[in-house]
């Protein structure tokens, strides 16, 4: 691996003075001696002394252009953390804006975003939270991670790849979504070199070999064109030959599954021109000169990226028939494309200051504001990803605007997007005139339309939130749940719950069971139970994340009673007043309870009791053949009763019950089976299948269940693979 260069406080002034900007000079050189001074005998681990790294850091907002208070904070960023000096000695030494990059930078290091603690979710949302505060901290927090990823090889090697993966999932695709190239492909280039070394070497041998070779055809090219537009009263042109990133390439070559030679744009030109109209005289006279390839023409001019990027790109063949692409664009958008959000300060008198900025940082808050009811890290990373870092596509509305979503967005994103009371009252979807599901992946330049419905009692279905590839339209949503169907959500968020409770076997007499419940619901910041549940229903609370909490409480509060009690009931079987089974049978106090063969009762089934002769009751269920058949008859009419479960059994069991399932014969098919299931955490008691005449499986398979409950979960889930075509309760055999 290439050292990384090491610079000292000289090449730190040089650069100052070389910025063309008014640095204040004497503030920098202040906080370069206080920052040398308290990382005094600290030395990095290439076992370099501490202060080349916040110089390196320093250095690099320099060449973005970067205020000075920015240049201060990251000369100081380290000290409050690993030295004496507080922060309060900053904000009195220099000033309240140093300070707060200070503070924020030193909040930030404190997160990782793969570490096991709870408190996950919340680490990303301060995240979040500073870079809205102040967008100088997370711009100085990308240089600081940049400058770590250049000298990452003499971390430990799972240290290497923990920070490149953050770096890969988090950083990068800020930077993306800032706008500031060099920096994004640089992270992505470093942390691809650690998360995958064997396709980086790959890749860069590959480049390496066809370079003199590209080099000479852009070089031919580019004559090419600047002798035609030598006639041409065009000023200030200047054309470059670019390469595309490492990680770019690897993108295509690796995830996309492309040939080498199928990446058209691994080598590009670039043509900057001074105004819009040249650039599309420029696409003119390329378009005349070569052959356009069709269908890869993109206008990110009139349409630019959500970072603002703006281009008009397009690949064309040259004489030889080989591909490249040109990519044509202004000097304004030439530096916001590079610096992105940077470029407000390096090239302030540009770009019209604050609104920009303003547009630029937005994003940042909805996505807050639509993180705040999610408790989940997994969800968040995604949102980062899919709304920051995808590529995006263009749809448009009837009348012509343009809507931008990620790639893979569906019919209801764009509903969403374009205003929640279309999204509410959706009822359906076009694409181009023709009807579509409502779930249909929207492609650019499609024009689709939204079929509303004002129709009382409409309104967005839960399975939606499963659909929508937009954090904004799943916000939406549960808003909606939350606000129109309280009802309706207390009782899926009580039934959820309980369900919940039955599967961590947490079961306890009805006041106890109360009261355990509503320390819960305090915990969770709740005031009433219900105002709990609904929670769950629309999914502001989700269960797996307070389950584990419960759980712990639970046996901690109550494990060591519970196991007392069994054990009296145990020991004197006779004091019960109640049925044994979990079953009550009617007119019947105390009676050995079974569970019929041939129906296998669950808890949930209706259920009816016979008194055998000398065998205690036998339960069927209500709809068993032979219980109904028995139950016409003269002779065993009077020997049943009816019978019930007990509301909430102090013991539990697991019920034996046995499902027939028939499905097409396929590779996989058993894995996927017993996945299915022991994702759910029920125990198999056994599996046998055979095959049929006509090429089908039937396969017999026995659980251990809890209830019917569960059972129909199971049924639900299982006709869900691929391949099945009826799933059936059946005798246990
Ligand atoms: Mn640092």
């Amino acid at each position: 691996m290439d050292n990384e260069k090491i610079y000292d406080v000289n090449d730190l002034m040089e650069a100052v003075e070389n910025s063309n900007r008014n640095y204040d000079k004497e503030m920098i050189m202040k906080a370069y001696n206080l920052a040398n001074e308290a990382h005094k005998g600290q030395v990095r681990k290439s076992g370099d002394p501490y202060i080349i790294h916040p110089i390196a850091v320093a250095m690099i907002l320099i060449d973005l252009g970067m205020d000075t208070e920015t240049i201060v904070a990251s000369l100081l960023h380290d000290v409050v953390e690993d030295t004496n000096v507080t922060l309060s000695q900053i904000k009195k030494m220099f000033n309240d804006d140093v300070a707060l990059i200070v503070d924020g930078v030193t909040k930030l290091r404190k997160i990782h975003i793969y570490t096991k603690e709870e408190q996950q979710a919340e680490n990303v949302r301060k995240m979040l939270l500073a870079m809205a505060q102040d967008v100088r901290v997370i711009i100085t927090k990308l240089a600081d991670r940049l400058h770590n990823m250049r000298t990452l090889q003499y971390m430990s090697e799972q240290k290497q790849r923990d920070i490149a993966k953050e770096t890969m999932d988090v950083y990068a695709p800020i930077a993306h979504r800032l706008g500031i190239s060099g920096i994004k492909d640089e992270l992505e280039d470093k942390s691809l070199r650690f998360l995958d070394p064997v396709a980086y070497a790959e890749i860069e041998k590959q480049l390496e070999l066809r370079k003199d070779e590209r080099e000479a055809f852009l070089n031919r090219i580019k004559a090419k064109i600047s002798a035609r537009i030598a006639d041409e009263d065009i000023e200030k042109i200047a054309i470059f030959g670019r390469v595309k990133s490492i990680y770019g390439i690897y993108k295509k070559v690796y995830i996309n599954g492309k040939d080498f030679d199928e990446i058209f744009d691994i080598y590009a030109l670039r043509i900057i021109v001074n105004s819009v109209k040249e650039c599309y005289n420029i696409l003119g006279i390329v378009h005349d000169m070569f052959t356009p390839i069709p269908g890869r023409f993109k206008d990110y001019i009139s349409m630019p990226k959500n970072n603002m990027y703006q281009s008009l790109h397009t690949t064309v063949l040259d004489e030889e028939e080989i591909p490249f692409e040109i990519q044509i664009r202004t000097w304004d958008m030439h530096y916001t494309a590079e610096y992105g959000i940077a470029a407000h300060w390096k090239y302030k008198e540009g770009i019209s200051g604050k609104d920009k900025l303003e547009e630029r940082i937005s994003w940042v808050r909805q996505l807050l504001e639509n993180q705040k009811e999610s408790e989940d890290v997994q969800e968040i990373v995604r949102s980062i990803k899919t709304d920051i870092a995808s590529d995006e596509v263009y749809v448009f509305t009837p009348t012509g605007h343009v809507i931008t979503l990620p790639v893979g967005a569906t019919a209801i994103d764009f509903a969403y997007a374009i205003h929640t009371e279309v999204g509410n009252k959706m009822v359906g979807a076009k694409a181009d005139g023709r009807i579509v599901p409502i779930d249909f992946v929207v492609q650019t330049g499609m024009v689709i339309e939204v079929i509303t419905s004002n129709a009382p009692g409409r309104g967005p279905s839960r399975d939606w939130l499963n659909i929508v590839k937009t954090s904004s339209a799943r916000s939406k949503i549960r808003a909606w749940f939350k606000r129109e169907k309280r009802e309706e959500n207390i009782i899926e968020g009580k039934a959820a719950f309980e369900k919940e409770l039955r599967r961590s076997l947490i079961n306890l007499p009805e006041d106890e069971m109360e009261k355990f419940v509503l320390d819960i619901v305090k915990r969770s910041k709740m005031n009433t139970a219900d105002e709990f549940y609904a929670a769950i229903g629309y999914g502001g609370i989700l269960l797996s994340k307070i389950m584990p909490r419960i759980r712990e409480e639970y046996s901690k509060q109550y494990k060591h009673n519970q196991d007392i009690d069994l054990k009296q009931i145990a020991e004197k079987p006779k004091k019960s007043k109640k049925a044994s089974g979990g079953v009550i049978v009617e007119g019947l106090d105390d009676c050995l309870i079974k569970f019929a063969k041939c129906c296998n009762p669950l808890p949930g089934d209706d259920i009816v009791g016979f008194v055998t002769r000398g065998y205690g009751v036998s339960i069927h269920k209500a709809d068993c053949p032979n219980a109904l058949s028995s139950m016409s008859t003269e002779e065993n009419k009077s020997r049943w009763l009816s019978a019930h479960w007990q509301s909430a059994p102090l013991i539990h069991e697991n019920f034996k019950s046995s499902l027939n399932i028939c499905a097409e014969e396929r590779a996989g098919f058993f894995a996927e089976v017993s996945i299915t299931i022991s994702n759910m955490h029920i125990p198999i008691n056994s599996l046998s299948a055979k095959e049929t005449k006509d090429g089908q499986i039937n396969m017999q398979i026995t659980l251990a269940i809890t209830g019917l409950t569960q059972l129909n979960q199971v049924i639900a889930n299982l006709k869900k693979i691929d391949g099945v075509i009826s799933v059936e309760r059946t005798a246990i055999q």
